[in-house]
């Protein structure tokens, strides 16, 4: 992408109605700008950022064999009233009346829909256990949208469902969640804390939010510092082994971490320098709840024993847009936004010192066509500007990768290779740049 092409409305000043500088950082970088109140267009910048997370999201879903569907934003009221959360949900619910009359809402979360795409079509216990999941956005009417996205009225969630027979089965279920959630969370650079959550009236031990620790985080949270070092990449775990698998989740869970709620300091094991108290943003939720919907609902299975008995069903939570500011949250400098490799819009900026001068713009068009060989996303600065503008917003908007042509270097054969994380600068030839970004 050429940046004279690009629609990348910077900001030098800082945006006075920001107060946390993930916020502050993605309306300097033109990634979203406010439409209303909690409600944000995702402009080219940060809707590529969006979609990475996305993408990343849904692989993992796939991997523990969880069915993508999608379903609508708009909702019948009837179906919430069939579960009785249509009063319960307050005013957090946007509700609208179409033309004849009819109460509807958008959807600010799909227990309801879900469990009645369940019941229409499943009756026996063979065609159970289930998981399905789609990225929706939602709508909640939040009493304070703030933070830009990380707390807004409209924003995407992966959510997913699991449908047993048991709660052996149901428990398999939240487990395989829980380690696609670990995965997920490691792919994405960022150190997400499972901290055992409240489950509210329902009741139960089974749901853990997933938390990074921020200053800037809204939930105040206590967890041991051995969470710090831990490895959350579940790899050689064997999803189709259910003991093997719970035994994986029993070990990593071993370690005190707990939300305010549930965080009881007589009853905790942990204490001194060895427990942290922090803050964190919660980037996701799992939630074993049970038959609290399929009961009401009548979303029954026929058991082996040819006994009607109503499907056991879980819960589980990504906040897709929260993770983008959460992201930067957890890495940013003075500068701007440093992106995880997994999730930067472009790999590499490309930084033409002097657009204009025959020889840079040669050199910069050959590398600029070889990097797209090369199927590597390349931002290319052509702007007829100042170098230090080009050099203030490459810094801005992070990618991780920095070429900067120059007349000085392409008289000497070299161009300059800058690492944004590292701050590493060489002076390489092509081929070696390339060969470092992995062309
Ligand atoms: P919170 O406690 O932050 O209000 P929640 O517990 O109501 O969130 P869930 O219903 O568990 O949220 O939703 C799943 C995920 O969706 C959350 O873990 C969070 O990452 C995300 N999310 C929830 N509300 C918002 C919001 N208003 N803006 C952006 N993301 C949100
Ligand atoms: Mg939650």
């Amino acid at each position: 992408m050429r940046l004279s092409q690009f629609f990348l409305p910077t900001l030098k000043e800082t945006p006075s109605e920001a107060q946390i500088v993930s916020h502050r950082l993605m309306l300097r970088a033109g990634m979203v700008r406010q439409l209303s109140a909690g409600i944000y267009s995702w402009l080219p910048l940060g809707y590529r950022v969006l979609k990475k997370i996305e993408q990343i999201v849904r692989e993992e879903q796939d991997a523990i064999g969880c069915n993508e569907l999608l379903m609508p934003t708009i909702q019948p009221a009837e179906l919430w009233q069939e579960s009785g959360r249509y009063e319960d949900y307050g005013l957090e619910m946007l509700r609208i009346t179409d033309r004849h009359d009819r109460n509807m809402l958008f959807g600010p979360t799909n227990e309801e829909v879900i469990t009645d795409i369940f019941r229409k079509d499943v009756r026996s216990y063979k065609q159970v256990p289930q998981l399905m999941y789609h990225i929706q956005w939602k709508f909640r009417d939040e009493i304070r949208p703030r933070f830009g996205v990380m707390r807004g009225r409209e924003f995407l969630m992966k959510d997913a469902y699991s449908f047993d027979i048991d709660y052996e089965s149901s428990r398999h279920a939240y487990n395989k969640m829980f380690l696609a959630y670990c995965r997920t969370f490691s792919r994405l650079g960022v150190k997400a804390i499972p901290m055992v959550a409240d489950t509210g009236p329902i009741g139960g031990d089974l749901s853990h939010e997933f938390i990074i620790l921020a200053d800037t985080g809204e939930s105040e949270v206590f967890c041991d510092k051995k969470w710090l070092e831990k490895d959350l990449t579940g790899q050689g775990v064997d999803l189709n082994d259910r003991t093997n698998l719970e035994g994986w989740v029993q070990k990593t869970l071993q370690d005190y971490a707990a939300t305010e709620e549930k965080h009881v300091p007589e009853n905790c094991p942990v204490a001194g320098d060895d427990l942290i108290a922090t803050r964190g943003i919660e980037v996701g939720h799992i939630f074993h709840f049970g038959t609290k919907y399929s009961e009401p609902m009548g979303a029954t299975v026929l058991g082996p024993d040819g006994k009607e008995v109503p499907v056991m069903m879980g819960s589980y939570g990504i906040g897709v847009s929260r993770l983008v500011g959460a992201l930067i949250e957890a890495s940013h400098d003075e500068n701007g936004i440093i992106w995880p490799e997994e999730v930067a819009p472009f790999r590499v900026g490309l930084i033409n010192l002097r657009t204009g001068d025959d020889a840079c713009d040669a050199a910069c068009e050959d590398i600029y066509g070889k990097l797209k060989n090369a199927k590597i996303d390349v931002l290319y600065d052509d702007r007829d500007i100042r170098a230090g503008g080009k050099f203030a917003d490459m810094d801005l908007i992070g990618l991780p990768w920095q070429i900067v042509i120059g007349p000085k270097g392409l008289a000497n054969g070299v161009v300059e290779l800058k690492n944004r994380k590292s701050g590493e600068r060489s002076e390489v030839t092509l081929e070696a740049a390339l060969n470092r970004i992995g062309a």
